[in-house]
């Protein structure tokens, strides 16, 4: 069985997860949680791909922020798609 990973992509207030692009917790290891948004929408299971590393489209997120989150990531480029 191969196990699904993703990058946890860092946004101003919130995080997702590459796999399902749903809401992610950046501290997760694997996508457990998906954090209820503004919405006040319930929390649901997220898609349990293992973080493997951690990026951010935003300019001011910058790698020694992304880091400070998780120190033990690789930090990923992002790309637009
Ligand atoms: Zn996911």
């Amino acid at each position: 069985m191969t196990e699904r990973t993703a990058v946890v992509w860092v946004h101003r207030n919130t995080s997702t997860c590459s796999a399902c692009r749903r809401d992610a917790l950046y501290d997760d290891s694997h996508h457990y949680t998906v954090p209820g948004g503004p919405t006040g929408r319930p929390s649901e299971q997220g898609c349990g791909a293992r973080f493997e590393a951690i990026g951010s489209a935003r300019i001011e997120i910058g790698a020694n922020r992304l880091a400070q989150l998780r120190p033990n990531l690789p930090i990923r480029k992002y790309v637009p798609r």
